[in-house]
């Protein structure tokens, strides 16, 4: 039950410092059972009329309070020690989670949402922290000093602990059940918090798309539906919460007015001493920890046992893109890639994408890939970087079958600019430099100036120590990929895939980019993909994509003449740059 599957080896790793929690756990639990009975001594000695002067009660107290100070001190280093524990647990969790978060696979992430993601990390890992910490010191501390405790109360009394242990196993029983509908509750309030947290998420992340559209009360009375949903099932769940607690509550004052009453008889008779009686008491409110503390554990148990259950699911899921256990390791590509017969379907989708496509490109060319939108360009090149699985002998490189190749040794090879132009929250430094621990200054320079950025950097107050983004400046779209190729070409790849990198720079920077990389690019392949005929008619090779079929392959001037799609192409985006011109000048 608590020794959750996925998480055991933990307690192997700590077990020495649970070892020690738990060793002065029972130290404690069993020294301050002394009290109760050095208070029988002190009342039975008083009403027998053995104790009749102050001195003789010094030892007695001082005891207690010996034993006081122990508890305190030996409390605390439990606590600590168990809790520690569970936060120590908490941060490997958290980093063998984050690790494989890394490995998992693109349609993992299209399937999945960020926001439910990150729920894995903060609400399950807190639930399961929770039981490790709190939880498990309830569960030891609960079952060890009830333990105790329900011994010295049978040996002072075997049938008055019966009558109390009754009603407290029935309790138990009731508990367990209640815990168990507390179980699937929590759940929903779970998956009812992960959409909030998704909505939320979203919304920030479009609140140009809310404000643009006039949404924003619209977009608040949507968060609110879902806040109120959230609210519900944590009443809900915190309903059932208050009932057992209450439920505890009240059996205790019962039985307790059991004990007083029964004990009142057998004092009457003669068979228990007031003294007794106290020290019993005192024993049955040291028992009401363990219970309280059992009922506890159980709940924390409950969420953290569904929130485990999802924490293990999501480290179990196993990432379908992976190296063979044979794939092949440092070798060196040349850049030349083969594409035969390639047909690709999405995992999700039931229509392939990419049909039959075949073309060559060697070593060292500059080749465009052109298309309309929703081609196939990004599916092809994404196919490159083996971020899904194709079949074997479909995509080749340097000679060498995609699939068989390791996933490292293939991607080192290619420096990738995505469409999406991702940039991290960090300087301009940090970002060119992703690829290495500490980019050199030179180099930095170097590749933003074939990238066209150097100048606009040296603009910025804090030139390439400017910070981007939610913590920085906003720079513009086509800054944006233009830092994006500078971090690509910091790698120096064989392969060079920009997709759609130059859409949002004027034609003007556009050649400045192509034709710099043009220079420093000798010997080593370079893919644009474009939507423009102007980024990519001066190129060795144009490759066109149409609706997810290689229409044709050529230079520009063998397309012009052979074919009709690409001479519609360059017709269209004639007239679209007239129209242009007309309008610039009206
Ligand atoms: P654009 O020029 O607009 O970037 P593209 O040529 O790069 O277009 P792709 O992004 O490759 O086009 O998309 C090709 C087709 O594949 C589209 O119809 C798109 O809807 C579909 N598609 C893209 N990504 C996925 C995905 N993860 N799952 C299912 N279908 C997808
Ligand atoms: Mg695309």
């Amino acid at each position: 039950m608590i020794l959750l599957k996925h998480f055991r080896h933990y307690y192997l790793k700590y077990g020495l410092a649970f070892l020690i929690g738990i060793a002065i756990l029972v130290a404690v639990d069993w020294y301050q059972l002394e009290i109760p009975r050095i208070i029988k001594v002190i009342i039975n000695g008083v009403e027998g009329g053995t104790i009749t002067v102050m001195d003789q009660l010094w030892t007695p107290l001082l005891t207690i309070l010996g034993i006081v100070a122990g508890m305190t001190i030996g409390r605390f280093l439990w606590r600590i020690t168990l809790i520690g524990n569970s936060r120590r647990i908490e941060t490997d969790i958290r980093s063998e989670m984050f690790k494989h978060a890394t490995k998992l696979d693109q349609n993992f992430y299209s399937n999945e949402k960020i926001g439910g993601l990150m729920s894995y990390f903060i609400n399950d890992l807190n639930a399961v922290k929770e039981l490790y910490g709190f939880g498990l010191l309830m569960l030891i501390d609960g079952l060890v000093l009830g333990g105790f405790v329900l011994v010295r109360m049978f040996s002072l009394n075997w049938e008055m602990t019966l009558y109390a242990a009754i009603p407290l196993a029935f309790m138990g029983v009731l508990v367990f059940f209640l815990e168990l509908k507390m179980e699937k509750k929590f759940k929903l309030r779970q998956d009812s918090f992960e959409k909030m947290s998704d909505f939320a998420q979203e919304s920030f992340s479009g609140i140009t798309v809310i404000k643009a559209y006039v949404r924003e009360a619209v977009e608040s009375l949507r968060f609110k539906k879902k806040s109120k949903d959230v609210f519900d099932k944590s009443m809900d769940h915190l309903k059932y919460s208050v009932v057992v607690n209450v439920i505890i509550d009240a059996m205790i004052s019962l039985v307790i007015l059991a004990i007083l009453a029964f004990g009142a008889i057998l004092i009457a008779k003669g068979n228990l001493s007031s003294g007794e009686l106290t020290e019993y008491i005192s024993y049955f409110f040291t028992l009401l920890w363990p219970v309280f503390a059992i009922s506890w554990f159980m709940n924390i148990n409950g969420q953290a046992q569904a929130s485990a259950k999802r924490i293990y699911e999501f480290l179990e899921s196993k990432p379908s893109v992976v190296d063979a256990p044979t794939a092949i390791k440092d070798v060196t590509l040349d850049g030349s890639i083969s594409v035969k017969h390639l047909t690709f379907t999405y995992p999700d989708s039931e229509t392939p994408t990419l049909k039959d496509m075949n073309f060559d490109i060697k070593a060292g060319e500059m080749v465009g890939i052109l298309g309309r939108t929703g081609s196939g360009k990004s599916t092809l090149v994404e196919l490159f970087l083996h971020l899904y699985n194709t079949e074997k002998g479909m995509i080749t490189f340097g000679g060498y079958d995609l699939m068989d190749l390791s996933l490292a040794t293939l991607r080192e090879h290619i420096g990738y600019v995505p469409q999406d132009n991702f940039l991290y929250s960090d300087t301009i430094k940090n970002n060119i430099g992703f690829a290495f621990s500490r980019i050199d200054e030179d180099r930095l320079i170097q590749v933003a100036k074939i990238s066209d950025i150097h100048e606009n950097v040296m603009e910025f107050k804090d030139r390439y120590e400017t910070m981007l983004g939610e913590r920085g400046v906003t720079i513009s779209g086509g800054q944006k990929q233009r830092v994006s190729i500078a971090r690509a070409l910091a790698k120096e790849p064989k392969i060079l895939i920009l997709d759609d990198s130059v859409s949002a720079v004027d034609t003007k920077t556009e050649e400045a980019i192509i034709s710099n990389l043009r220079k420093v690019r000798k010997g080593k392949t370079t893919l644009m993909i474009a939507h423009r005929i102007s980024t990519v008619r001066k190129l060795d090779k144009i490759v066109v994509i149409d609706q997810g079929r290689v229409a044709g392959v050529g230079s520009h001037a063998e397309l012009m003449k052979t074919l009709p799609l690409y001479q519609e192409m360059v017709k269209l985006q004639e007239l679209e740059e007239l129209v242009g011109e007309v309008e610039a000048h009206a």
